[in-house]
C-alpha cells in the first residue's frame, strides 16, 4: 500500500439557484446534482486517480448515500476495508448552493465522519503501518487526528497534513509532527494567528510552523501557485495558466496527486509541479473528484 487516508466523506448536493428564497418563501431552482465528495475522499480518489495504491479510513451513515460512497470510492479502486456503516446515523454530507454567479455557499454535516475514533486507527493497525505515506485533513474528530499523527510517528511513516477547513483550535504539539504541513492562505492565517496578505506575511507565517518543527510547509495560493517553504529554502512555483471554471476541490486535487508523486519518487519539487498540473486541470471543469484527471490526461497536458 502506497498511501493511507485517515478522513471524511460527504455527498455534495449541489443546488444551482437563480436567487436564494427568502425566509418562508419556495422557489424552483434550475438544477440539481449529486457529487461524491469530503476533503478525505477526494484527496484519496486524486491520489488512486494517479495510480497510487489507497486505502481510506473512513465512516459513513446508516442511510441511502452510504453504498454509495463505498461503491464510489471501489470504482477508484481505492482499499474500503475500513470503512465502516454507524447505525442509526447519517452519512457525512454537504449542502452547496451556487447561484448564476457561480458563488457557492456550503453547509457541512459531518454526520458519520465525526465517529471515526483513535479505536478504529488500533484496529486497522496492522495495514495502516504498512503504508508509505499518511495523509490526514481536519473534516475528523481532532483526538482521532492526534492519534493518527502520533502512530504515524510511530511507525516512521510521514504524514501530510491538510489544516482545512480552517480553524484555530489546533495543538501544535502534534502538528510539529507532521513532515508536510499544506495550508491554503486563508488555513495558514488561521493557525497560525498571523497576517498572510503579502509575500512576506506568508513567508512569516509558513516560518512560525517550521520553528515550531514542521519539516516542510507547501502553501497553495490558488492561481497564484505555490510557496514551499523549509528551514534551509524558500521556492515560489507559478500556477499553469488554464481557464478557471470551478476549483471546488482544487486543493484536496493539489494533496491528492502531490502524495502520489511524492510517494513514487521522493522529490518535493517535482511532485509540486505535478500537483499544480493535476489541480489546474481540475479547475477547468465543473465538480470536485469528477473534475480530476487521469494519468493520460495529465501527460498530454505537461507535454
Ligand atoms: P483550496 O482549494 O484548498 O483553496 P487553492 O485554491 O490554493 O486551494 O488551490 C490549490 C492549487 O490548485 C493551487 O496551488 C494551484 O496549483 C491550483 N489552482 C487553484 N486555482 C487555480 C486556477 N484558477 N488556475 C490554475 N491553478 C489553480
Amino acid at each position: 500500500m502506497d498511501i493511507a487516508v485517515i478522513g471524511s466523506n460527504m455527498v455534495d448536493l449541489i443546488t444551482y439557484i437563480d436567487k436564494m428564497p427568502k425566509k418562508g418563501e419556495t422557489r424552483e431552482a434550475p438544477n440539481f446534482e449529486m457529487g461524491c465528495g469530503g476533503k478525505g475522499a477526494n484527496q484519496a480518489v486524486a491520489a488512486a486517480k494517479m495510480g497510487a495504491s489507497v486505502t481510506m479510513l473512513t465512516k459513513v451513515g446508516d442511510d441511502i448515500f452510504a453504498d454509495n460512497t463505498i461503491k464510489n470510492l471501489k470504482k477508484y479502486e481505492i482499499n474500503t476495508e475500513f470503512v465502516q456503516k454507524v447505525p442509526g446515523v447519517a452519512s457525512g454530507a454537504a449542502p452547496i448552493f451556487v447561484d448564476a454567479n457561480s458563488e457557492n455557499r456550503i453547509l457541512i454535516i459531518k454526520g458519520a465522519n465525526q465517529y471515526i475514533s483513535p479505536e478504529d486507527i488500533d484496529q486497522a493497525a496492522e495495514k495502516l503501518k504498512k503504508c508509505r505515506l499518511l495523509v490526514l485533513q481536519l473534516e475528523i474528530p481532532l483526538p482521532t487526528i492526534y492519534h493518527a499523527i502520533e502512530f504515524g510517528n510511530r511507525h516512521h511513516i510521514p504524514i501530510i497534513f491538510n489544516p482545512a477547513p480552517a480553524t484555530k483550535e489546533l495543538d501544535f504539539k502534534y502538528i510539529s509532527m507532521c513532515d508536510f504541513v499544506v495550508p491554503n492562505e486563508i488555513e495558514l492565517e488561521m493557525i497560525t494567528g498571523m497576517p498572510v496578505e503579502t509575500d512576506k506575511e506568508t513567508r512569516n507565517a509558513a516560518f512560525v510552523l517550521l520553528q515550531k518543527g514542521v519539516k516542510n510547509v507547501i502553501v497553495t495560493l490558488g492561481r497564484r501557485g505555490v510557496l514551499w517553504v523549509t528551514s534551509n529554502d524558500i521556492r515560489r512555483f507559478d500556477a499553469y495558466q488554464v481557464k478557471a471554471v470551478d476549483t471546488t476541490g482544487a486543493g484536496d486535487a493539489f494533496i491528492g496527486c502531490f502524495a502520489h508523486s511524492f510517494v513514487r519518487n521522493g522529490n518535493v519539487a517535482q511532485a509540486i509541479q505535478r500537483a499544480q498540473a493535476f489541480a489546474a486541470l481540475s479547475v477547468t471543469r465543473k465538480g470536485t473528484q469528477i473534475s480530476y484527471p487521469d494519468v493520460k490526461e495529465l501527460s498530454a497536458f505537461l507535454e
